[in-house]
């Protein structure tokens, strides 16, 4: 299994910096969104603390082309937990910092094995894109779940996925990194094919951009880093209120 990547981020219209943070590795199979919370340019430490620490687990325990999905899945898992500790532990030694968190939703191919493996916490999300063919609809699926607290009333039947999007707590997080000393780690394994492409980004694209309107941004025959960007610039349009993060990771069957 081969595969190809491109990342964009963007302040957008309104921040005044960027607390978003991603990883593209596609040299060892791992990238990663982060979103970073936090006054006094906190959020961005905790979101760059997160990506680093992942990285640095990844390479430490799970390097090599022969590693077992299984393997791999621990990684990536001591890697959020690490991310997880270390924001925590920063946090409470530097007052400033006190109360930083970030989302962390991550995304692993493995060269032998055809899977992807993810691990997510937070209202950052990973999303599959499937073109079916000419004749067949693109079928785009979201993977991860929100945390967040208009995703329970979701669930629990109380708001509509509309009334959740325009609720005013809408980026209310139920969980998090930095906040407790262990987090809940949402982990898939997901079967894998070529032509798959995966998208990862932060509440500043689909905040403002809704699944089905982003099929044909997906869809266009045009470069990874391309559409990514176009992606980013469509967030931008529609105000940019939020800073915007975009990966797009497709699956090939040869290295070409
Ligand atoms: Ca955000």
């Amino acid at each position: 299994m081969h595969w190809n990547a491109a990342a964009v981020t963007d302040t957008g219209r309104r921040r005044p910096g960027n607390e978003d943070a991603y990883l593209l590795r596609p040299e060892v199979g791992l990238f990663a969104v982060a979103d970073g919370m936090g006054g006094h340019a906190a959020g961005e430490v905790a979101s760059g603390m997160a990506v680093e620490a992942l990285e640095r687990e990844w390479l430490e325990t799970a390097a090599g082309p022969a590693r077992s999905a299984e393997a791999a899945q621990r990684a990536l898992l001591g890697g959020v937990q690490a991310a997880n500790r270390e924001i925590l532990s920063r946090a409470a030694a530097e007052s400033e910092k006190a109360g930083m968190g970030t989302t962390l939703t991550a995304l692993a191919l493995l060269p032998a094995e055809p899977h992807a493996l993810i691990a997510h916490v937070g209202d950052s999300r990973a999303y599959r894109f499937l073109r079916l063919g000419d004749a067949r609809p693109s079928k785009l699926t979201q993977l991860t779940s929100d945390h967040t607290w208009v995703q329970e009333q979701v669930q629990a039947g109380i708001l509509t996925p509309a009334q959740a999007r325009r609720h005013p707590y809408s980026s209310l997080l139920t969980r998090a990194l930095g906040i407790e000393p262990e987090v809940e780690v949402d982990q898939l394994r997901i079967d894998i094919a070529p032509g798959d492409l995966f998208l990862l980004c932060s509440d500043g694209l689909t905040g403002m951009i809704e699944d089905r309107e982003l099929l044909p941004f997906l869809e266009r025959d045009r470069p990874l880093e391309e559409r990514a960007r176009q992606l980013v610039d469509e967030a931008n349009l529609r105000g940019g209120p939020d800073n915007v993060t975009v990966l797009l990771i497709r699956v090939t069957a040869d290295s070409g």
